[in-house]
């Protein structure tokens, strides 16, 4: 890895066919957000892979952006 690669990250233009892991044992950090991960053939970084869309997650899984929406009209209930 060059300085380049570490200071701007890798492009990852060059990836591993997508690697599906069964079961819940056993998962690296990217395979555990879809089941199915890629491996950059660079960098040998994992990326968790979006068979659905076809490509790979690049983002982090974001858990703040959808909050549980909880809609409880309080007051409804007349004692
Ligand atoms: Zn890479």
């Amino acid at each position: 890895m060059s300085l380049f690669d570490f200071v701007f990250g890798c492009s990852h233009q060059r990836c591993s066919f997508p690697i599906t892991v069964k079961g819940k044992l056993r998962r690296s950090a990217a395979a555990a957000v879809t089941g199915t991960y890629v491996v950059c053939l660079d960098c040998g970084k994992e990326f968790p892979y979006d068979w659905t869309k076809m490509k790979m997650v690049r983002s982090e899984p974001d858990s703040s952006a959808a909050p549980n929406p909880i809609t409880v009209a309080s007051g409804s209930k007349a004692a």
